[in-house]
């Protein structure tokens, strides 16, 4: 019987290996195609001022609408396309798009673009962005492209002029998910960072929790002492909010004011007079 018997075993897992391997293999040719059939889509969620509580800007999130499985989140095609380097391609035609749609916008919100590591260390990755900012006329200074500290390990000194020469044209950087990497400090010591934001598993229920309470504290002096605004992410709760009030965070982001929204939704709040924006107090 299988249960007992050791070649059996080996057969299952190998064929569960088998059914993996074709899985991503489907899922890397799949994705192939989706940047040319127009399968990705952009979602916006609000990044808002901790005091008036207006939005302020809105970070681009990626989002591929697959035709027979259906809406596809990040976590389950960014690694792949990270490993196949597809992630250029399509990492170009998000801050594209961004870029175009920023620029279109009646109040001008600051539009903030994830950056992969590959995307990075491409050789005309400043020129493509410059490329783009010229085509789409958006003030630099209104693009905020995101980086996680796994982005830069792996050639700082590559990684610090792309991002001298980025700063140079008025772009500004931020460092996503801070406190995760496994030198957060080294990192702010050695670059030029505009925007720290806390990831959102320090910020998740930091009015109940020590640990949290004291990281994000910490992480709000520091960034005051280096004169970097710090953002907070994933702020769920009227709490987590009150939190960051009281401690002078500079901004916030999370499903209490909204979970990602459409093009269309977003539009009502960048192109009208922002009252949407607010969260509605019941
Ligand atoms: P991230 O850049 O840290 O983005 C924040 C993620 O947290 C988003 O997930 C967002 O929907 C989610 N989030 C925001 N507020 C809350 C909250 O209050 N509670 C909870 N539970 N979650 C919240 P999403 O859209 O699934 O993206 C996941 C990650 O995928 C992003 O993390 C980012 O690293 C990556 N990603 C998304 N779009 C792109 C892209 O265009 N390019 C690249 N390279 N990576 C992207
Ligand atoms: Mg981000
Ligand atoms: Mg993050
Ligand atoms: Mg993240």
């Amino acid at each position: 019987r299988a249960k007992s018997d050791p070649t059996g075993a080996i057969c299952q897992f190998s064929e569960d290996m088998d059914r993996q391997s074709r899985e991503k293999l489907q899922l890397v040719h799949d994705l192939r195609q989706a940047c040319a059939a127009g399968q990705f889509e952009l979602v916006y969620q609000l990044q808002n001022d901790i005091t008036s509580l207006e939005p302020v800007g809105f970070e681009v999130l990626l989002r591929w609408n697959h035709p027979t499985r259906g809406r596809v989140g990040p976590g389950e095609f960014i690694p792949a396309a990270e490993e196949t380097g597809l992630i250029r391609e399509i990492g170009h035609w998000v801050l594209r798009e961004a870029c175009t749609e920023a620029a279109s916008w009646a109040r001008p919100f600051q539009v903030a673009v994830n950056v992969a590591p590959q995307q990075l260390v491409q050789p005309s990755f400043v020129e493509d962005v410059m490329d783009i900012l010229l085509e789409t006329g958006l003030s630099p200074e209104r693009l905020e492209l995101e980086i996680t500290e796994s982005s830069i390990i792996d050639d700082q000194a590559h990684t610090l002029k792309v991002m001298h020469r980025l700063k140079d044209y008025g772009v500004r950087i931020a460092m996503d998910d801070f406190g995760t990497g496994y030198s957060s400090l080294a990192t702010l010591q050695t670059f030029p960072f505009d925007k720290i934001k806390i990831d959102q598993s320090f910020v998740r229920g930091v009015h109940r929790n020590a640990q949290s309470a004291a990281i994000v504290r910490s992480t709000l002096l520091l960034g005051s002492a280096l004169n970097i605004p710090v953002l907070a992410e994933g702020v769920e709760e009227q709490d987590e909010l009150n939190f960051l009030q009281a401690e002078k965070c500079a901004s916030v982001q999370g499903f209490y004011f909204g979970t990602p929204m459409s093009q269309e939704d977003m539009r009502r709040i960048a192109c009208g007079d922002g009252a949407e924006g607010r969260k509605q107090s019941a």
